[in-house]
């Protein structure tokens, strides 16, 4: 069985950060846009899937604090 890769990414369109393993390119939930998978937008590429919602937890809390200093 072929162990699956999976990629914290963010989208070049929205910004949203998601978990694909998609290897070219996936859909972003938010926006619906095709994004093309290249080494400037993953944050993280791991076999192992809960390190990858950690980065992407974390990625989303350090986003929420961003979002507040800007208001
Ligand atoms: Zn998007």
């Amino acid at each position: 069985m072929k162990k699956r890769i999976y990629k914290v990414v963010v989208c070049r369109n929205c910004g949203h950060i998601q978990i694909t393993y998609a290897e070219a390119s996936y859909r972003c939930f938010k926006c619906g846009k095709i994004v093309t998978i290249d080494s400037d937008i993953v944050m993280l590429k791991t076999f192992d899937p809960l390190k990858a919602r950690e980065k992407l937890i974390s990625l989303w809390s350090a986003k929420q604090i961003e979002f507040k200093k800007l208001k």
